[in-house]
């Protein structure tokens, strides 16, 4: 019988990043300065992140080493299990063999902190004392809070007033490992006073909790900003994962026909995918690699590719990528960790040169699948998670149709613990779908269009 647990020893944890650029036939466009429309360079960044961090975010290097002190870290949870999911399989009565990477062994519960520790780490190496930080539901703000912990810098995070209101205990995490959190828009920047003055109830949203951490990093020496997702260096950093997995693989004696993960910034996307897309990208093995958003939110499928804000008040450079508008407002679904508006510009660009696949799906059928794999499997996953689920159930079903033996793999990002308030929602029947419709598009796109290069 085939193992349902595939571990790796600590001596087996990759001892670098995989940066997809160096084998990408059309690299990713450069952001533009919002007022000269030019390339940015390191100097306009430099207020932002530390230079080590900007290097990364500008690198064509295929490998890039991970510090020693990060890897000593990173050992408090990685190497993560690869699991294969027989009860799933078995409940499906599919040929398919399904596998899952867990990542909800981490300090935050996801993969966020495979991100959250080396940026910590460069910027302690660089002098820096405090950190600011935006979260939606609370996962990115969990994971820089306890990297900053094990660094001994301040966080100060900006949690979207809804979460802040509806997920207390993820602040308390936050508390815990020791940062600030105040609840966005706030009072605390001018980003914020200007939303408040036009809606003092204002629920909050991830473009506008951005601009107001790039605001407090920008007004102090001191304190510089980080991301969670979209930028080029977090993409890169969670490629351990997917290096971590395709070793798994290796020792189940298996290679995925398809990999699956769940897209809101895209880096657990990029994180699992990439190792594996490098093999096609190489020629040497097909893989569909397929990111699936919220139907409520869906940049990939009905979104543009046109250059756009990263954030609300306009304060990123401006980024080539899949958008809805910086304006877009997404409806409350539970996925949090979904609701933003733009795509990373590298799966952008993998997504425009049909390297990759995207799927959008309605967020029944999705809490429907993390339902079925909590039986299944005994872990109850993050509502996030739950879109990779789905889509995997949707393969599982086709190879059963079709009578094939396919291998699919999928990213477990995190589980649902702090989540269940989503799960009691669903089973009151409190969730509905959205129907998403183009006049909600059609104004913030519009608005965008001023934004574009000559
Ligand atoms: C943040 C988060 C996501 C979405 O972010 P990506 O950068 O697209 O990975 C998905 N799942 C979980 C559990 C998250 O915390």
């Amino acid at each position: 019988m085939a193992n349902k647990k595939i571990f790796l020893n600590e001596s087996e944890m990759p001892t670098h990043w995989y940066n997809v650029v160096a084998d990408m036939p059309n690299k990713p466009l450069p952001p533009l300065h919002p007022g000269t429309r030019q390339p940015v360079g390191p100097q306009d960044l430099a207020p932002l992140f530390p230079m080590e961090l900007i290097k990364q975010e500008v690198s064509a290097e295929r490998y890039i080493e991970i510090p020693e002190e990060v890897r000593n870290i990173y050992k408090i949870w990685r190497p993560t299990p690869l699991m294969r999911a027989t009860g799933l399989e078995k409940a499906l009565d599919t040929p398919a063999k399904i596998y899952y990477k867990y990542e909800g062994v981490s300090p935050s519960g996801s993969h966020k902190p495979n991100t959250a520790v080396p940026q910590a780490y460069y910027n302690k190496m660089e002098g820096v004392k405090k950190i600011s930080t935006e979260t939606g539901a609370g996962q990115w703000g969990t994971a820089l809070a306890f990297a900053c912990a094990q660094f001994g810098l301040e966080c100060e995070i900006y949690m979207v007033r809804i979460s802040y209101d509806q997920k207390p205990y993820r602040k308390i995490m936050m508390n815990t490992f020791g940062a600030d959190v105040y609840p966005s828009p706030s009072n605390r920047t001018q980003a914020g006073r200007n939303i408040l003055e036009k809606d003092p109830n204002s629920t909050g949203s991830l473009g506008i909790a951005i601009s107001e951490a790039i605001e407090r990093a920008v007004a102090d020496e001191q304190t510089k900003y980080s991301l969670g997702s979209v930028l080029n260096h977090v993409l890169m950093h969670q490629t351990i994962i997917g290096q971590e997995a395709v070793k798994q693989m290796e020792y189940a004696g298996d290679f995925p026909d398809i990999v699956i993960a769940p897209l809101g910034g895209g880096s657990n996307f990029a994180g699992i995918s990439f190792p594996f897309l490098q093999y096609q990208l190489q020629g040497k093995k097909d893989v569909r690699c397929i990111a699936v958003e919220p139907a409520s939110c869906p940049k990939l499928t009905k979104g543009v590719f046109r250059y756009d804000f990263g954030d609300t008040a306009g304060y990123t450079p401006l980024l080539p990528m899949y958008t809805l508008g910086h304006n877009f407002k997404p409806a409350a679904i539970h996925a949090g960790g979904l609701r933003y508006h733009g795509a990373s510009v590298i799966c952008s660009q993998l997504l425009k040169d049909g390297l990759i696949e995207a799927q959008a799906l309605q967020q029944l059928e999705c809490f429907d699948a993390g339902v079925q794999f909590s039986k299944a499997e005994g872990i109850i996953p993050a509502p996030e998670a739950t879109h990779a689920i789905a889509q995997v159930i949707r393969e599982a079903k086709q190879a059963k149709i079709e009578g094939k033996e396919k291998t699919i793999l999928f990213n477990l990002c995190g589980h649902g613990f702090v989540d269940m308030q989503a799960y009691a929602d669903y089973f009151e029947g409190k969730l509905e779908d959205h129907h998403f419709t183009d006049a909600e598009l059609t104004a913030n796109l519009a608005e965008i269009e001023a934004l574009q290069p000559a």
